[in-house]
This record gives C-alpha cells, structure tokens and sequence, in this order.
C-alpha cells in the first residue's frame, strides 16, 4: 500500500482488474481506486496528476455517475476515460427503517451475494456501519454474521458504495452536508482480513477531496489480528476498536477463536504500539458484549478492570442480540448495569450501547445478508436451525 497522496510506483490499471466490482467487465472501476491509485491511474494514461484530484471530486463530492458530467475535463480525455474506465455501483435491493430512525440497506453485489449496511441516528450524529466481506471467514460464537461461512472480500468500490448510498438517501448526493457523519466499520466481516481493500476505502473516507471525514469518525474494528494491526498503523491512522469480549484467554478462546492465534496479551500489547504511533491521546474503543451467564458476572468485570488499566481506552458494553438458535441470552438490565457500575468504580471510562434497528435486524451481530458460504462452515449449524431455516434476510422472523 502507498501512503495517501503519493503513486504506489506500481501500475494501477492491471492491480484494479482483479477486483471483483471489475470482472464482469475489463474496465476500471474508478470508485474503487484511492486517492493515490487514481493518481497513478492518470499518470499511467499520460495525464497530470491533478486531473485526479478533479475526478477525485466529481466521483466523491458531487456523486458523478458518468464522464459527461465532468465539464472541467476536456470532450477528448472524457472520451479517453469513457473507453478505460467506468463509474459502477451496485444495486441497493432493500431499504428499511426502523421505529426508532435506523435505516437497514441490503445491497447486491456482483455475484449475488448480499450484505447489508446499517445507519444509526443518535442526535447530531449519524453513524453509518459498514460491511467489509460477504459473511466473515471468523467464527465468533455469538455472531450471526459468523455462522454464515464465508464467500469474499468487498472490492473497496463495493465498501465506498454502502457510503454513497447513505448519503443519496436523504436528498441531492453532497458529503459536505455530512448526513453520514461517523463511519464504523462493524458491519459484516472482520476488516482486518480485507486489509487493502478496506485501507483503500478509508482513505477515500478521510481525503478531503473526497468524502473528507477526520480521523477520528472513522473507525476500524477488529477482532484481533494482530500482524495486520501493525500493517495498518504504517498506512492508516484510522481510529480502532477491538472486540474483546472477555477478560481472560481461556474465556476468549471459545468465543473468539482467533485468539488462540493471538491471545489478548499480544492484542492489548498491539493496541499500545497503535496509540504510540498515533501520539494524539486517541485511545482504543473496547466492545464487549455481554452474554448471560458467560462474560456478565462480577469476577468477569473485575478481572476486565484489571486488563484494561494497561490500555488506554474507552469501554463499550453490547448486550447481547439474539438470534434465531444462538444460544445465547442477553443478560438482565440489573445485570448489565452491575458490570457497568464495576468497571466506573474502577475508573474504566464505560458506557452501554443501546439496542438498535432490532426491529428490522439492523442490531449488532443481526447482519446476515445473502452469502453464499464457500467455507461450507454454515453446514456446521444447520442441524441446530429447526426445519432447515435460512438465514436469508428475507426468510427470516
Ligand atoms: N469483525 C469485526 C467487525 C465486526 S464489528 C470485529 O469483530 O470487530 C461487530 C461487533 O458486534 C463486534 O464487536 C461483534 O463481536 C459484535 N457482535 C457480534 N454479534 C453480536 C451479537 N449477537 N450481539 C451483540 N454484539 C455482537
């Protein structure tokens, strides 16, 4: 990956036709490319390199959705661009809105394969929750997303795409007004696993002359791959949270399998050399979603307080969402509230998330969309669906 603003060196045209927007077609897919890959992309084409910038614009600024609309570019180069390249975005099959405001998108991607994004209006802010791969190749236990299997990476044109759709939803396509104003990628997926199709996607998130939101409204979460964690501070500075979900190994590991690969130690040991990098007192967003009867009870909050004084780091409770045949259950309010209290008294900055867009399965750990699992790891679950359920988002109750 170049670092923003500089040409990666390497040829961008054939690097971008091994992406999965572009293969039905051997043209480029120009919403796919970050701010340094469109560089190189007219450079490649003999052009200067601002004629990116101004592209740059008319893609993420105005929504253009074709050349013709780029009257400060010349007929001859339009034309030149027509030929190359293309301005593809996929189709948006559903849209609802939940009584409580959150909007729930189930888009198609090539392949037909779905997956879902999610905004979540709070006050003046408007979180938009983006998916990263189609399923997710992890197997949290507690995760719907997870029992899905896996099938592929999104192309970063298909990651930009859940964005612009969010923000066409509400009037004439202008970022400006900023009606997406914060970006989590905690959708389907674990975006770590995407790395450079997701870095691409937030540094055209984060460029001014495109969708130009800061560093810190957007945010990267990660179940813990650690290498990549490194990777990514080299590239990014992307804000993080990571999805710890328990206060020990023993624990983790049955939840969170990749922790047998990189157990919390490594993970919280990652975490700090991020922040040192960054050196701005941002600090680490910890979710931890709590189970009944198997992460909620007060020695797990205390042992939490313990590991989290080596981190600096807010701390963000999920109660459990459930799903048809999880088992699992969502601990009390009195429950949810005890654990809050424990980590207050023990000065770990905490607050609880509330349920959000259950209604229409919008709510954390709800996105299934339609994936055609590759890893046959959704056979795995099938005996425990009664009748053969599909996890289809239309299917299901
Ligand atoms: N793979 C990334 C991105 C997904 S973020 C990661 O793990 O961080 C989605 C968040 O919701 C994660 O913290 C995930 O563990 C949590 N989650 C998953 N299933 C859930 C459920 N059923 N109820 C509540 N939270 C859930």
């Amino acid at each position: 990956m170049a670092p923003s603003g500089r040409p990666s060196g390497r040829s961008a045209i054939p690097k971008t036709s091994n992406d999965p927007m572009s293969e039905p077609s051997t043209k480029i897919n120009l919403l796919g490319l970050s701010p340094a890959k469109l560089e190189d992309f007219f450079q490649q084409l003999g052009e200067k390199r601002f004629r990116a910038t101004q592209v740059l614009k008319w893609l993420h600024q105005q929504g253009a959705s074709s050349f013709d609309e780029m009257t400060n570019i010349s007929k001859a180069l339009r034309a030149r661009l027509a030929e190359v390249a293309e301005i593809r975005e996929p189709e948006v099959l559903l849209d609802k809105t939940s009584r409580d405001g959150t909007r729930k998108w189930v888009i198609r991607m090539d392949g037909g394969s779905a997956i879902e994004t999610v905004l979540i209006p709070d006050g003046e802010r408007r979180t938009l929750c983006v998916s990263s791969q189609v399923g997710c190749s992890l197997d949290c236990r507690f995760c719907s997303t997870g029992k899905q299997g896996f099938n592929r990476n999104l192309s970063t044109a298909e990651i930009i795409a859940q964005l612009r759709v969010a923000i066409r939803a509400f009037g004439p396509f202008d970022p400006a007004q900023r009606r997406v104003s914060n970006v989590v990628l905690m959708g389907m997926g674990e975006p770590l696993m995407n790395f450079d199709n997701v870095v691409d996607a937030t540094q055209l998130m984060m460029d001014d002359n495109a969708y130009g939101l800061s560093k810190r409204r957007v945010t990267l979460s990660t179940a813990g791959v650690v290498p990549a964690l490194d990777r990514l501070r080299e590239v990014s500075d992307v804000s993080l949270a990571i999805s710890l979900h328990a206060p020990n190994d023993t624990l983790r590991d049955q939840l969170v399998p990749i922790n047998r690969r990189y157990p919390i130690e490594t993970l919280i040991a990652a975490c700090n050399r991020y922040l040192e990098g960054l050196n701005d007192r941002r600090v680490i967003t910890v979710e931890y979603t709590l189970i009944e009867g198997v992460n909620d009870q007060p020695e797990h909050a205390r042992e939490l307080v313990k590991l989290l004084r080596q981190l600096p780091c807010k701390l963000n409770l999920i109660p459990f969402n459930p799903f048809p045949n999880s088992g699992y259950r969502r601990p009390t309010e009195a429950a949810i509230q005890r654990f809050k209290e424990i980590m207050l008294k023990g000065s770990i900055m905490t607050t609880v998330r509330r349920t959000r867009g259950d209604d229409v399965d919008a709510a954390c750990g709800q996105l299934v969309g339609q994936v055609e699992d590759r890893t046959r790891r959704s056979q795995k679950y099938i005996p425990v669906v009664q009748g053969g359920a599909d996890h289809g988002t239309s299917q299901r109750p």
